[in-house]
């Protein structure tokens, strides 16, 4: 089964992301769990949050994705800012046990000149600080374009922060297409020998989520910045083998496109159109209300 969705509001609510997901001809999505700029999350609505349950089990969604605050960052040059992130990541994992099948991706941060292992102790320190045996939620780092002093550009770093988790079963990596691309992995070259690198690395076996994004820039250029699928440096075609691709099968894959609802609904009809299982094709209408708040998300 194909899991393609995008990143939606949670301004209405839980439910309503929901509904809005099945309107686009979705069976995942992402939301911030909070202001994206970081700040006071809302309390959870406990019947808002049993409602997508319902709705997610009975229209056979996969796992949903909540993404952190881009802000967030456990290995700041600043303890305060370290102290938000433990708090944050904290109250986050907290709030999103409710939730069914919930997946917390965050970016791992940037050490600020104290040098990539100094960064990786952080991360993983706060990891363990935030994580416990017990929890449903599996946490996910994110692979990272390498932008200034990111962690996560390379797979050997998210590879270190996976070896020093107390919680290893609950924490696996979100790959990225655009991020991976300007990081240098030239995906839309060759996705076999990135995915081989990736295993080779990490283990195809931590893989447990994509987002699926063109790039403006070309390979290699550390830059981050998201383009519509088949709009950028990427261009369409590797779009269309990720969601054929065995080793993939079955991973939610998340847009984060320079769109608005409807561009959405169309990468999605699109996907689902090019992906080889006849179970998902697009429905013959698709039902956009067109009442959604629009929605950047050039940060995640
Ligand atoms: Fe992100
Ligand atoms: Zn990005
Ligand atoms: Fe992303």
């Amino acid at each position: 089964m194909l899991y393609v969705g995008c990143h939606l509001s949670s301004a209405k609510g839980f439910a309503a992301m929901g509904r809005t997901a099945l309107d686009l001809g979705a069976n995942t999505f992402q939301f911030f769990t909070r202001n994206p700029r970081g700040s006071r999350a809302k309390a959870l609505d406990p019947d808002d949050v049993a409602a997508l349950n319902r709705l997610a089990r009975a229209h056979g969604f996969g796992p949903l994705i909540a993404h952190a605050p881009y802000t967030l960052n456990p290995c700041s040059q600043e303890a305060r800012v370290r102290e938000f992130a433990r708090e944050t990541m904290e109250s986050d994992l907290q709030r999103l046990e409710l939730v069914d099948g919930c997946l917390y991706n965050f970016h791992p941060g940037s050490h600020g000149g104290k040098g990539v292992e100094a960064g990786i102790a952080e991360i993983a320190e706060t990891l363990n600080a935030v994580m416990a045996p017990g929890q449903r939620t599996t946490v996910l780092l994110e692979t990272m374009a390498g932008k200034g002093s990111e962690v996560g550009g390379r797979f050997e770093e998210l590879r270190e922060i996976l070896d020093r988790a107390a919680v290893p079963e609950r924490l696996g990596v979100c790959l990225d297409t655009c991020h991976v691309s300007d990081a240098g992995y030239d995906i839309a070259a060759d996705l076999d020998g990135v995915l081989t690198a990736f295993d080779r690395v990490i283990g195809l076996g931590r893989l447990r989520a994509l987002h699926l994004n063109d790039s403006r820039n070309p390979p290699g250029s550390r830059k981050d910045r998201h383009a519509c699928l088949g709009e950028g440096a990427l261009g369409q075609e590797v779009f269309r083998r990720i969601v054929r691709h065995p080793a993939l099968a079955g991973l939610p894959m998340v847009l984060e496109t320079p769109n608005d609802l409807a561009g959405y609904g169309r990468e999605i009809a699109w996907l689902r159109a090019n992906c080889g299982e006849s179970e998902n094709f697009p429905p013959a209408a698709l039902t956009h209300r067109g009442d959604y708040d629009t929605l950047t998300v050039e940060d995640c």
